[in-house]
């Protein structure tokens, strides 16, 4: 079995414990991750502000070069990423190709950014300058849907302006996130880029840390108002992205058998564990019959197996937790509406849970009102779009949401007024590093990616010049 150690000040050391990480898909332990203690999050947090003031003085060329550096690194390897992310988190092969793609892109994005001064003002007396400075050490606060992903996108523009890291995965899935320690070890200098693992038990301490200035934090709201608690102590930086419960609009133009798949794809990728996911899809009372056989046709056609084996289309719930939660909704489902495809466990090893559409259910359901997060969807009925939108917005989140139609100033229409950070229209996931994000309502606070992203992971600062 493979090592894995914890990255501390530049150095690769044991954890102060070990924990077992378990392969999803086959429910057998993969490797032994290293799992540190309170002294150790403490030694990785010091290491990182011992080296801010050098990382930070150095010109930002420089770093970008570093950054790129790393992605070259990531490339070179990105096989074996993809291979032992799919083997900790479930998701096909193909999907963690994409996941390690997107990863490196998000690198190479940052390489090329530039923190320049702006004159803002000048005139025959003054003249007005907008600087943004690094701000010390960030603590990169990780869940398990995208290990790779949610890890990069907040140390990219961390290390690109001048910052210094600790990053924590989620204990479920430590070990992508212990090689790219790898790799950074042998690139960056000691102290800029720190790993710690733990066993859900070392968050608030990383958060709430006197010597971390910001906290860049991905996982559930629940959590996230946790965080929000922890850096009130110091008054930290802070940006949360959690979690979301989009709606999917159908406009009564669609073409059932041409939308499905396209709809189906945005509620099922990763087995449904994916933030942006669609979550709760509204078709028109016209075409609702015929958008649920579809959606089941397509759910009992899914290959749902190991995600390493070829062909499979669908991979396991990521962790016990999320297979016992996701049963319960299942058999909320069971209760208060009528499955039309799915519905069940695969009876094998594995948190394997079948692709479920769910018809006829109520919008007091647990399954409509909370954020499942994995494979199993209601599809409700509406007959005027107003109601529609009014739906899809009486949720605490508002993260996004996708309009799928023909007519597409109409779908822009409703687009417009869909309350949530993000709406794609006939697309999801389009996603790109230069372009940035948030999250409304209780989703989320702040920005990723693109310009404005990288501006959170700085201060800023304005020199008044009198002349
Ligand atoms: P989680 O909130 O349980 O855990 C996320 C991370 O927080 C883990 O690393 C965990 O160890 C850590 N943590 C636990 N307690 C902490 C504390 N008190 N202080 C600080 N950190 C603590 O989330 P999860 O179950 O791992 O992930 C699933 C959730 O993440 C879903 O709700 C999903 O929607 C959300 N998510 C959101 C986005 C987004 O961009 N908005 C992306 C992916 C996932």
């Amino acid at each position: 079995m493979r090592e894995f150690r914890l990255l501390i000040d530049g150095r690769l050391v044991s954890g102060a414990a070990r924990l077992d990480v378990i392969n999803p898909a086959t429910e057998e332990v993969l490797a032994e991750a290293p799992r540190a203690d309170r002294a150790q999050l403490d030694e990785a947090v010091a290491a990182a502000k011992e080296a801010f003031p050098a990382w930070s003085a150095k010109p930002v060329r420089e770093r970008g070069a570093l950054l790129d550096r790393l992605a070259d690194a990531l490339e070179a390897r990105k096989d074996e990423f993809a291979r032992l992310l799919t083997q900790e988190q479930g998701k096909p092969l193909s999907e963690a190709h994409w996941e390690i793609g997107f990863t490196i892109g998000i690198i190479r994005y940052h390489a090329t950014l530039d923190l320049p001064f702006e004159v803002l003002k000048e005139d025959a007396t003054r003249k007005i300058v907008r600087q943004h400075t690094a701000l010390g050490v960030v603590a990169a606060i990780v869940p398990w849907n995208f290990p790779m992903l949610l890890l990069v996108i907040k140390v990219a523009p961390a290390l690109l302006a001048g910052d210094t890291v600790v990053a924590k995965p989620a204990p479920t899935t430590p070990l992508t996130t212990l090689l790219f320690g790898e790799i950074c070890g042998d690139i960056l200098p000691a102290g800029v880029f720190n790993v710690i693992v733990d066993q859900n038990d070392l968050g608030d301490a990383l958060s709430s840390h006197v010597d971390v200035a910001k906290v860049a934090f991905t996982g559930s709201t629940a959590t996230g108002k946790k965080v929000m608690v922890s850096v009130t102590g110091t008054l930290k930086r802070f940006t949360l992205e959690l979690g979301g419960n989009d709606a999917a609009i159908l406009l009564d133009d669609v073409d059932p058998v041409e939308v499905a798949p396209k709809v189906f794809g945005a509620a099922m990728m990763n087995a449904g564990q994916i933030c942006l996911g669609a979550k709760r899809i509204y078709v028109h009372d016209s075409q609702y019959d015929q958008v649920c056989d579809e959606l089941g046709r397509l759910a009992r056609e899914s290959v749902v197996d190991d995600g390493l084996k070829q062909g499979t289309q669908m991979g396991p719930l990521q962790n016990k937790a999320q297979f016992e939660k996701v049963k319960g909704f299942l058999e909320d489902a069971r209760r208060h509406g009528k499955i039309v495809a799915g519905g069940e466990v695969v009876n094998r090893k594995g948190y394997f849970i079948r692709p479920t559409i769910v018809r006829d259910i109520p919008d007091d359901a647990r399954l409509v009102t909370e954020e499942q997060f994995g494979p199993v969807v209601p599809v409700l009925r509406y007959s005027d779009i107003d109601d529609a939108i009014a739906r899809a917005n009486d949720s605490e989140y508002g993260l996004g949401g996708t309009v799928w139609a023909k007519d597409l100033d109409r779908a822009f229409r409703v687009a417009a007024r869909i309350d949530s950070g993000i709406v794609w229209i006939n697309t999801f996931l389009d996603v790109s590093p230069d372009i940035s994000f948030g999250a409304a309502k209780q989703s989320g606070i702040g920005t990723q990616l693109g310009p404005e992203g990288l501006e959170e992971f700085t201060q800023v600062k304005t020199i008044t010049m009198a002349k």
